[in-house]
């Protein structure tokens, strides 16, 4: 039997490790055009030369055997390595407070390594926008954004943010109202990420710091992570609801903010280079609270990391749940 596994970030990948333990077959589908999600690493050309910026997750870590699991195969692969750096948090007056050790890793060269490992080895289709499903329970076709259409699969695993996959499932003629009205529960909060290179040293005494009050929630050094190749590099990542208000700006107006509060916070000079993304949904704020859902035929089901909370290891857990309860069905 095929499964179609409809998003290929961590939770799709460990559904579709899932259901190959469960002796079916995956066939992973991404709109991306290539691995990552939102652990993806932004190739930069530079004035500088090239950087490989982690815009996305910074770090992970791993409380649980099965994700670490997965961070000893990237790690053992030279895919992941432990990020022994200076981090902090900032209160409103500059007051800094280191933050509670453990292991934190990050992927090499970039995050996007992470999902790579994870994925290796799988049937991964990218640039492949699923539009809708038609079909029947053990019998689904996937229709894509092209015009082209795959199937028949005997299961579905959707593992796409809330708004993407209520989107998918209120285009199907199937009744999914159960799935679609959990996931409108959900709220998912935005995130504008600003890059900057620059071409002397920066160092305000910390490699990552979490910034309480103003419009900056976290930024990190990207030259103080383990094997980075390029010039001084900064990200800042704009907070919950900072983003939110701002989230239809102009990307230039969000990179002079966000740069001018770094500045007077902590003197980030002038870059060389800079450039902002939007992740619409970035950090989930309200989880679906458990692991994974199927529909009333057991044959399709969601995951993702809104279910269970902000973290990409939520994501691994909710992805592994999903495949093995949509391997269970008989
Ligand atoms: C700015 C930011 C900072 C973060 N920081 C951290 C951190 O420091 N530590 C941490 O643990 N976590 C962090 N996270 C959260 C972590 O990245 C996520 O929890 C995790 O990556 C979610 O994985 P996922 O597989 O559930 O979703 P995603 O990674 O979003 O994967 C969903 C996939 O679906 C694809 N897709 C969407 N629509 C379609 C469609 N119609 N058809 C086909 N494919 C589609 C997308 O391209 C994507 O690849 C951060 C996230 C962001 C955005």
């Amino acid at each position: 039997m095929r499964a179609a596994v409809i998003g290929a970030g961590l939770a799709g990948a460990a559904a579709a490790r899932a259901l190959a333990q469960a002796g079916i077959e995956p066939v992973l589908f991404d709109k991306g055009r290539g691995a990552g999600g939102r652990l993806s690493t932004r190739r930069a050309e530079t004035p500088l030369g090239e950087a490989l910026i982690d815009h996305g997750a910074q770090f992970v870590t791993a409380e649980t055997p099965a994700f670490q699991a997965l961070i000893d195969e990237a790690a053992a692969a030279g895919a992941a390595r432990p990020w022994d750096a200076r981090l902090v948090s900032v209160d409103r007056i500059g007051g800094a407070q280191a933050l509670r050790p453990k292991t934190r890793w990050v992927g090499t060269p970039g995050m996007s390594a992470l999902v790579r490992t994870a994925l290796n080895g799988l049937d991964v289709r990218f640039g492949a926008k699923a539009l809708r499903l038609s079909g029947k329970p053990g019998a689904w076709a996937v229709h894509f954004g092209d015009g082209a259409v795959e199937g028949p699969f005997g299961r579905v695993a959707v593992t796409l943010p809330p708004e993407q996959l209520i989107d998918l499932l209120a285009r199907t003629d199937a009744d999914f109202s159960g799935l679609i009205q959990e996931a409108r529960r959900t709220r998912i909060g935005p995130c504008w990420t600003v890059m900057s290179v620059h071409d002397a040293p920066f160092d305000p005494g910390f490699d990552g710091a979490q910034l309480l009050g103003g419009a900056i929630r976290w930024m990190a050094r990207m030259n103080a992570r383990p094997g980075w190749q390029g010039p001084e590099c900064w990200v800042l990542q704009g907070s919950p609801d900072w983003s939110q208000a701002f989230l239809e700006a102009d990307p230039g107006a969000v990179m002079r903010a966000l740069c001018e509060e770094a500045f007077v916070r902590f003197g980030l000079p002038h870059p060389v280079w800079r450039s902002a993304h939007r992740w619409r949904y970035a950090l989930v704020q309200q989880g679906a609270g458990s692991e994974c859902a199927l529909d009333p035929s057991g044959t399709l089901g969601v995951g993702g990391d809104w279910r269970l909370g902000p973290r990409a290891e939520l994501a691994w857990r909710s992805g592994l749940a999903l495949g093995a309860a949509l391997g269970e069905v008989r």
